[in-house]
């Protein structure tokens, strides 16, 4: 018998995974996708779980990767921001944080995910106490008092495995989520996100964008090298063919140019966009008997804060430190009650996150000149009022929970 099963090989399976090797947990991961071979010289495949897409990390994910011991591999791709800019298109308001105001040496990070995704993957891969089998699709959990049990299919074989816990962390439409009956709560922002790389004609000096339009809140952040930028606008769903394909690019930068202005230069290229739908999505409880959530399967938010991924990691380190408590007693893992301490002890964080980033969402989108006096007066009032920026760029460096 395993001592943890996780399902899913994202960047929370695979993450979490290293977490748990570290504390000496042998674990089997399971992950649906075939992973390509992934050489850490270059970042040109193209593999669905380490995308288009970037990731701003926060100070205390950034600490995390710190302690896995691959922080010097992942900052050659990684992008530190050291002054975030918000404004809102056509309106007055305007706040600034800075980096050495707040005494910190940035918020964190901007890294590629296909970076993130390969140097995490090539470290799964040489570690002992990890099994990583890929191409293998879960298709039924059990559980018992003494152990749980999956069932899952690779190229058409039908494989079992007993593990003491059972971690979930197969994303939005989790099959262990309903496997073992958890309902969830689903709001459909009625957006997608469209997610590309620029390159603009003013280098980025680190400067994090987000710009509230008539269109979606839009994220300019600074990426390696130093005019690229990465785009996340999310855009009404159902409008997004407008945006895509190699057709329209000079239509997307003209887009971008008349939201943005001159803050960022003159949009010179862009790269193709890809479009996610985005949903908020919330598990009812994250624990049932010797099975956990985790990552997106236990909550998935909105990206306009870019917290989702580094709320998951302090989840991720929170189960291990109790995990890690059983295997140092060599008492059961998958022992519900303490599975349920470690749900309990991650609320509270979860609960402030979660409600930030769906305010911001459903806050920004009303067009309303009253809402929007009221937008601009607070922007204002967020970049004068002492007190309130220390306390906003700790929650989003992902240092107070
Ligand atoms: C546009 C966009 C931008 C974002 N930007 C940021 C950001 O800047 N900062 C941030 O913190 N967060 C960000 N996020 C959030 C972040 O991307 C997610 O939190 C993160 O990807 C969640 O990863 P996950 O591993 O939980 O899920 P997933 O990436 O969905 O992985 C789930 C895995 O499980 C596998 N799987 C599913 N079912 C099975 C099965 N039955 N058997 C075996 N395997 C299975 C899948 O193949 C998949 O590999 C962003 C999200 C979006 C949409």
């Amino acid at each position: 018998m395993s001592d943890v099963v996780i399902v899913g090989g994202g960047m929370v399976g695979l993450s979490l995974s290293l977490m748990l090797a570290q504390a000496n947990i042998r674990v089997k991961l399971l992950e649906a996708i075939q992973y390509p071979n992934t050489e850490e010289s270059s970042l040109d495949s193209y593999h669905s779980n380490f995308d288009a897409r970037n990731s701003a990390l926060s100070r205390r994910s950034v600490s995390i990767y710190q302690e896995l011991g691959l922080w010097d591999r992942l900052k050659n791709y990684a992008t530190p921001i050291l002054e975030v800019d918000i404004t809102e298109e056509g309106g007055f308001g305007h706040a600034k944080l800075l980096a050495q105001e707040e005494k910190v040496e940035s918020f964190g990070s901007v890294i590629e995910n296909a970076w993130l995704g390969r140097v995490l993957l090539n470290q799964v891969r040489q570690h002992d106490l990890i099994e990583l089998i890929d191409g293998i699709k879960v298709t039924a959990l059990h559980q018992t008092r003494q152990s749980a049990t999956l069932t899952a299919e690779k190229d058409g074989k039908q494989y079992v495995f007993d593990s003491q816990v059972v971690i979930a962390a197969d994303g939005r439409d989790s099959f262990c989520r309903k496997a073992v009956g958890i309902g969830a709560d689903v709001h459909d922002y009625d957006q997608v996100a469209l997610v590309t790389t620029v390159q603009t004609s003013q280098p980025h000096q680190h400067v994090g964008f987000e710009r509230f339009s008539p269109l979606g809140p839009l994220a300019l952040l600074p990426l390696h090298g130093h005019n690229r930028r990465s785009v996340v606008w999310p855009v009404k769903k159902g409008t997004e063919a407008e945006w895509l394909g190699e057709d329209n690019d000079q239509h997307f930068l003209k887009a971008l140019q008349h939201t943005y202005g001159q803050r960022a230069g003159i949009f010179e290229k862009t790269a193709p966009r890809f479009a996610y739908p985005l949903s908020q999505v919330l598990a009812h409880r994250q624990v049932a008997g010797r099975v956990v959530l985790m990552g997106n399967a236990a909550h998935t938010i909105h990206p306009v804060a870019g917290q989702g991924f580094n709320l998951c990691l302090r989840d991720a380190h929170v189960l291990v430190r109790y995990l890690s408590q059983q295997h140092i007693k060599n008492a059961d893992l998958g022992q519900s009650e303490v599975l349920l301490r470690y749900e309990q002890a991650r609320l509270k964080d979860q609960k402030r996150v979660i409600q930030f980033c769906d305010s911001v969402v459903k806050g920004f989108s009303n067009q309303h000149p009253i809402l929007r006096l009221a937008r601009n007066a607070g922007l204002i009032a967020f970049d004068r009022i002492p007190g309130i920026k220390p306390l906003v760029a700790s929650y989003a460096m992902g240092l107070k929970a």
